[in-house]
This record gives C-alpha cells, structure tokens and sequence, in this order.
C-alpha cells in the first residue's frame, strides 16, 4: 500500500513532537504524518534525578498517544528505509509512504558492542546506567556497600554529555544519605582533556570535584568491560593526567591498557545513529545524519531536514538544543513550501547541560558552535545571574520548572 503526505516526520520524541506540533499550528491545513511504533514518549532529562531517587519514575513518560498533536496522523510503525530519489519511505510492516517534505529524528541507539565485553555486563550486578535502565541504576546505588564507584564514559559523541557526571555527584551524596560514602572512593575516567568545555563551568565543576574529593583521571578511553573480575580496562590517550590522586583505588597496568577495579560501574554506552539512517543516503561518514549546520537541511536532499540527537552537528546532542532548532526546520519547511527558497533563521549550535551538583545544587551551561558562554537572559527573572555557579534556585529549575515547561509548552508547539 502507498501513502501520500505533505510532510512526513521519523520519530516522536523530543525533536518529532516539537516539529510536529509547531508545524500544525502555523499550517492547520498540511498533511502531517508522524511515524513512531513507541507507545510511550520519555522525559529523559529526568532520568538523572530518579536514579538518584529524588524524581518519580512514573512522571518521566505520557502514552505517545497523548503528545502527538491533534491533527498530526500518527503513524504506529518503524522506518527502516529511505529511497529520497522517489521521496519515500518504507516501514517494517513493508508500507510505502510518500512525501513533498521529510523531517528525520529518530534519536540515537545505544551500541554497547563498541565495547568488549559490555553487551553482557550492562544492566548487571555491579554496573549499571541512567542511559538505559535509571530504575536499576537506583537500585544498584541503594544497594552499594563502599568500595570503588567509577563512573565513566565512551569515546563517541553521547546524548547530554553533562549526564555522566551529574549522576557522579548526585550519587556522592546518596552514598552519605545510605552511609557508605567514608567506606566509597569515587573516581571520574573520561577520554576527555578537561572536566568541562567552558572555562567558567570548568572552574566551578574542579571546585566541586575537590570538595567531594573525586579522583578524575583523563585520556582514558573506555576499551573493554570484563564484568566477571570486575575491571573496567582502558587505553591511553597522549593526554593521560590526573587529579586528587587516591592510591585506595586498584589500578593494573597492561602495556598501553589500565584496568580500574571497581565495586560500583556507572557509564554511559556508546551510542551511534540508528542504523537505518547510517546506512541510509543521508549519513555522512560517521553515519550521523548529514544537515547543514545552520539551515538544518540534508546535504544532499533540499526537501529533507534532519535535528536532534541523530543529527551530525558539532554541538552538544539535547532537548535544549532542539528547542533551538524546530523552529529553524519548521520555517524553512514553510518557506520552501511558498517561495521555494530557505528563510534567513539559522541554528548557531546554542546547546545548554544543566549539571546537576548534588542535591538542592546546579550550575547551568549554555553553549553554541564557539563554545561561548551563553545564558539565557531570562534566568535573570529567576534572580540568577551568574548560572556559572552553584545555584539552588537552578536547581528548582531542573527538578520543577524545566518539566513543567517540557510537557506543557515546548511539546504544545509553543516557544519557551
Ligand atoms: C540520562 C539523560 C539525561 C539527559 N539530560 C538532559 C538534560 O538535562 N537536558 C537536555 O536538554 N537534554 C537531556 N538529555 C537529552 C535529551 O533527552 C535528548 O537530546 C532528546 O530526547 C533527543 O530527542 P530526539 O527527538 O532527537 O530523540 P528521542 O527523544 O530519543 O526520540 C526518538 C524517537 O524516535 C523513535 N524512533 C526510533 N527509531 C524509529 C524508527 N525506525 N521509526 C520511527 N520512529 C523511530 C523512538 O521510538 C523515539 O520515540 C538527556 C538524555 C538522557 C538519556
């Protein structure tokens, strides 16, 4: 069976919802199809706080059923090919679907085979990860009696970079509320040179490191998970450095590798593009989906554009971002479709991770392509105005207003 729409949408999270449901408003009369076969769409920047059992569970998702906007034709089936020289699609249950303009954003997918060993230890005992199960993560916390809790990361781009540390210091103060944190050395490996991009952030972050005592170690790049001795082991970047050294924590050396013994594993998986788009026309050579980093338009396709998470852009993979980015697609969408031209709005790669301290603390770090400090200026109607520090009124932000706004207005289509 073939389908014809005015405009076709891959996925409902974040990206999809938000396209969708702005598109609808300004053009009521288009032909909106939205394919996702998910019966449930998360708020996964929440996913941090329930690990470290200061969030619900339960508010983390709706029925996808109730986000997809009223007008928009949900489409309950998976894409799993592209053919953008006959514009159309092809589900899984093997329908054809045509389109004069398609919007791609189905995320990403968690590829933990990048990693020897990991497929089998993920989930497990002793490891766990806010990115896939942030239930057992929490259970596993509650359950640490002390020892090595590392807490690390892949050297692929992840979604929200900031996550991997922002559950290191929520965690750090659930292990003194379970009172294991004097019997727990916790430690940070990353593949990184710095703790943060942001020099201000940085500085505030190494201040909070210090305080909590951390053992950071970087250049260390995640190379295989051996669950059964419990060693994470590693290979060395040139810029191997540590910081707050603590000699407690069992290090082996392998020739380039060094394995860290540990009690505890939190990480974030690799994680790559879905493989039906990496194998698709519109992959670069990462397999990302290739955009233009202004215009958001596929590289190869002027009728195709691509946001979120599965987009090939050098800016931080967030909601935030793509709350700066729908807007972009959706005009230039409506543009092309009047005037056969794009509109002169261009993304300029503004990111932000707002890092969680500990309870009741956050610093928020807003971001664009240069890496430039960029707050909103609307914190000031907060009474923040220096988001850079630690701040309990941002931290309200996080756990009550950011949310609010999620559910209420950026997915109704509105511009927060
Ligand atoms: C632990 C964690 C903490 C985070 N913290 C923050 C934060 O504090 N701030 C922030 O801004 N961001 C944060 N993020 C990132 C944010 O959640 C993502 O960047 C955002 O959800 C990406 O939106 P998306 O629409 O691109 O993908 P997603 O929201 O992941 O949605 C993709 C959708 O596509 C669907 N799909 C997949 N394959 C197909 C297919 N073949 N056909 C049709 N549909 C398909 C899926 O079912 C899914 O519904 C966090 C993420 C995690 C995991």
């Amino acid at each position: 069976m073939s389908f014809h729409y005015d405009t076709l949408i891959v996925g409902g999270g974040t990206a999809g919802i938000m396209t969708a449901a702005q598109l609808h408003q300004k053009q009521p009369e288009l032909k909106i199809g939205l394919f996702d076969p998910a019966e449930t769409h998360y708020y996964q920047p929440a996913f941090t706080l329930v690990a470290a059992n200061t969030y619900k569970f339960e508010h983390t998702s709706r029925p996808m059923r109730s986000v997809i906007p009223h007008g928009v034709h949900w489409i309950q089936e998976s894409i799993v090919s592209f053919q953008p020289a006959q514009n159309q699609v092809t589900t899984g249950e093997g329908n054809l679907f045509t389109y004069d303009y398609l919007v791609v954003c189905p995320g990403l997918r968690m590829a933990p085979e990048l990693v020897k060993g990991l497929k089998d230890a993920m989930d497990s005992e002793h490891v766990c990860s806010v990115y896939t199960n942030p239930l057992h993560a929490r259970r596993v916390f509650e359950k640490f009696k002390g020892g090595t809790a590392l807490f690390t990361q892949p050297t692929t781009p992840i979604k929200c970079g900031g996550a991997p540390q922002k559950i290191m210091y929520l965690a750090d103060d659930l292990f003194k509320k379970t009172g294991v944190r004097s019997k727990t050395n916790m430690v940070f490996a990353t593949p990184g040179t710095v703790i943060f991009g942001i020099k201000q952030i940085a500085d505030t972050l190494m201040r909070v490191v210090n305080r909590k005592n951390i053992f950071l170690n970087f250049g260390y790049k995640l190379v295989e998970v051996d669950s059964k001795n419990q060693i994470a082991w590693y290979e060395m970047a040139d810029h191997e450095k540590y910081h707050n050294h603590n000699k407690n924590v069992q290090v082996i050396s392998d020739g380039n590798r060094k394995g860290i013994k540990y009690d505890l594993l939190h990480l974030a998986p690799p994680q790559a593009a879905p493989l039906f788009v990496s194998e698709s026309p519109f992959a670069n050579e990462n397999g990302w989906m290739s955009v233009d980093k202004g215009t958001l338009q596929s590289t190869h396709y002027r009728n195709v554009f691509g946001l979120g998470d599965v987009a090939g852009l050098p800016t931080a993979k967030t909601g935030a971002a793509i709350r700066k980015q729908v807007p972009v697609v959706v005009a230039n969408i409506l543009r092309l479709m009047e005037a056969d031209k794009l509109t002169e709005k261009k993304y300029n790669g503004y990111s932000s991770c707002p890092l969680v301290t500990g309870y009741g603390k956050m610093v928020l770090a807003e971001f664009d392509y240069e890496n430039k400090f960029t707050p909103d200026p609307k914190l000031k109607q907060m009474l923040v105005f220096d988001s850079y520090k630690e701040h309990w009124r941002l931290w309200l932000l996080k756990k009550y207003i950011l949310p609010y706004l999620y559910w209420h207005k950026m997915l109704k289509g509105k511009e927060v």
